[in-house]
């Protein structure tokens, strides 16, 4: 028998991380593999759910032409054909027009640290043709790797900002231009919604041998001197393993650890999101993916259109995020938010019949160490306890997955 077939491994949590890793794991031929996830379903922030005659995805919503990550998993698994091509816009709503957003209306739209990178921005971008604000030629994140680095704390705080409907002097321009890039370059959505990706992946392991068991919270995590990781559940019952991949947030993971092995963990902050889906009569635009800002506020406004076609399929895309707005009744942002887009369409009824907002506490982690740097400084005192989760990059489907890949790939490097 080989090495990799002696280990006995477990894999906490079951998003798209952690059955990124199960799979890569079993792709190598690990046979004794199991998955404990809290909730009772696969998915962590992706999440489909029936709303009306639509499928809504209230947590992930896309993925993009260069997911390279994301697009090995969904042609493995011959998924290709279950993928939408989605066509979206990042728009400012102007004298009741949606105008596609270009440098002159970020910059009228952003806060004073916002207009100096966007000006050094321009300044290096100077290659382009003038009167193609959407800089193609360049594209927001070649630049902002070459001019920023890995320190993305800022642009992080200022999505979450800007993702708020409160105030125009946090909107954020260059997470504008940055969407504005992602939504001009090619984006895709699966026709079922985006869990047909975490099924998948579930309905892999579970015909390979790997057992996923549901509604399993993991209280505790300890690794003994015999370098054994012992995982305790919420019934108090503790099981020995091998080696152990945690795919949960780095806010839970510092709960389950001793307070000694946390190390950098604690220092990643989450904010928490709201999604508002509203269910419509009537549609107020065309293009589903048309994200709006106007002075005051920027949203991926709804709208599931209960009367028609949602495209070629069912799917319907974007609720509104809010954030910030924790105090407040779902109700309160029900309103706050229909309000503001019968204010944006005076011309035009909106009519509401069904409304729902989702809460996620842990929406987006707020760091970046340059990816997997926090790993290899808790991995000497963790031996046998691998990362991964979209804390450890870039805060997407992509990151998340390409995290489980490494870890999978760390773990089988060791030996048993
Ligand atoms: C509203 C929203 C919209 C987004 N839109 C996009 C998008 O369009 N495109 C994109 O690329 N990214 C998007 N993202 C980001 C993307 O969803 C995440 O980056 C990705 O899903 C993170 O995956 P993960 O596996 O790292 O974490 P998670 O999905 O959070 O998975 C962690 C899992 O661990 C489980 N768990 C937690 N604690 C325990 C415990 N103690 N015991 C056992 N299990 C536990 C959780 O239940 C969960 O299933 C969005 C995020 C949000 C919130």
């Amino acid at each position: 028998m080989s090495d990799k077939h002696s280990r006995k491994v477990a894999v906490i949590g079951a998003g798209v991380s952690g059955l990124s890793a199960s799979y890569h794991l079993v792709k190598n031929g690990l046979r004794d593999l199991t998955l404990f996830e809290k909730e009772q379903s696969v998915g962590g922030r992706i999440k489909t759910t029936r709303f009306g005659n639509a499928q809504v995805d209230v947590g992930a919503q896309f993925f993009l032409n260069n997911d390279s990550k994301i697009w090995s998993i969904v042609n493995e698994m011959n998924l290709r054909a279950d993928c939408e091509e989605i066509h979206g816009f990042l728009s400012v709503y102007e004298r009741e027009k949606l105008v596609p957003l270009d440098l002159k209306h970020a910059m009228m739209l952003t806060n004073n640290k916002e207009k100096l990178e966007l000006i050094k921005f321009a300044i290096s971008s100077l290659r382009i043709n003038h009167n193609d604000t959407r800089l193609k030629e360049k594209t927001f994140m070649q630049w902002y790797n070459e001019n920023i680095g890995s320190d993305m704390l800022w642009i992080f705080d200022s999505i979450f900002k800007s993702l708020s409907f409160s105030d125009a002097s946090e909107i954020s321009a260059a997470y504008g231009l940055l969407l504005s890039e992602v939504l001009m370059g090619k984006s895709f959505t699966f026709r079922e919604g985006m869990q047909r990706l975490t099924n998948s992946i579930k309905d892999y392991l579970g015909s390979n041998n790997t057992t996923i068991y549901d509604h399993q919270e993991v209280t505790r995590i300890e690794i003994d001197q015999d370098e054994h990781v012992g995982i305790t559940f919420g019934d108090e019952r503790t099981e020995q393993f091998s080696h152990v991949i945690s795919s949960v947030p780095s806010s839970v993971l510092s709960k389950l650890l001793d307070k000694n092995r946390i190390g950098n963990l604690s220092k990643i902050r989450y904010r928490s999101a709201k999604y508002v889906v509203l269910l419509a009569k009537n549609r107020l635009w065309d293009n589903p993916t048309d994200i709006l800002f106007d002075e005051r506020e920027v949203g991926f406004p709804l709208i599931v259109d209960e009367s028609s076609k949602l495209g070629k399929s069912k799917k319907a895309l974007f609720g509104v995020i809010v954030r910030g707005k924790e105090s407040q009744s779902d109700d309160w942002i029900v309103d706050t938010v229909s309000q503001r887009i019968s204010e944006l369409f005076p011309n035009k009824s909106l009519e509401i019949i069904n409304s729902k907002v989702f809460t996620w506490k842990d929406a987006m982690p707020i760091c970046n160490p340059a990816m997997h740097r926090i790993q290899e400084t808790v991995n000497p005192i963790m031996n046998r306890l691998y990362l991964c989760g979209d804390y450890l990059g870039y805060p997407a489907l992509n990151s998340a997955c390409e995290s489980g890949e490494l870890a999978a790939k760390r773990l089988l490097a060791t030996s048993p």
